[in-house]
């Protein structure tokens, strides 16, 4: 089944920021974001009824004949001196825009290895999925050294709650 076939049978309407009626509708629920999280979460809402608009910073890959398909691993991990443009990155699936390291106390740029589109990180994933230790579930506590970072203090459930039994 083709990407965009996936999407008609999901009742997914894709549209533009700007198209007025998506603006203009009263939504239950906007899910920012359609990576594993938001793509779950909004699917599981639509599933039971409510309408969700997602909004996705990137592209959208159901039907998207830019889509990169095949060589696309040479634009998602390019080699340090091939000549990848941006554009191709994204079309890949990678996000191509620049953040801040700032784990050391000095801010680094750095292009994080991170999806962006339909799907997001999630549809680039290795599906390596390690057991969490407790000191995961408190984050901050692991940069003393980065006020400004936004990793959360905890989360909202503990790492007790998560594996009762260790
Ligand atoms: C190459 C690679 C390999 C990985 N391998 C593994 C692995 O083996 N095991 C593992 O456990 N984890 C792995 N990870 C990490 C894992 O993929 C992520 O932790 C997980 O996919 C995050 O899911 P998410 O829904 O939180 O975010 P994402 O899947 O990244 O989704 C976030 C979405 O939000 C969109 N977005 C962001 N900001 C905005 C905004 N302001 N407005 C609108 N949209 C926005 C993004 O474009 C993106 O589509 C890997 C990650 C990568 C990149």
């Amino acid at each position: 089944m083709s990407a965009s076939e996936l999407g008609e049978r999901e009742g997914l309407i894709m549209a533009d920021s700007r198209d007025k009626q998506i603006i203009e509708k009263t939504w239950d629920f906007i899910v920012i974001g359609t990576g594993m999280g938001g793509g779950t979460i909004g699917h599981a809402l639509a599933q039971g009824g409510k309408s969700v608009l997602f909004c996705e910073r990137g592209r959208s890959y159901f039907g998207n004949q830019e889509a990169l398909a095949g060589d696309f691993l040479d634009a998602l991990v390019p080699n340090p001196h091939s000549n990848i443009s941006d554009r191709d990155k994204e079309r890949a699936g990678r996000f191509s825009g620049q953040i801040f390291d700032a784990t050391n106390g000095r801010k680094v740029p750095i292009q994080p290895m991170i999806g962006i589109g339909t799907g997001g990180s999630s549809a680039l994933y290795g599906m390596v999925m390690e057991r969490m230790f407790p000191q995961d579930f408190e984050p901050a506590a692991s940069f003393p050294n980065a006020p400004e970072a936004n990793v959360p203090a905890r989360w909202p459930i503990s790492s007790c709650r998560r594996h009762p039994r260790s």
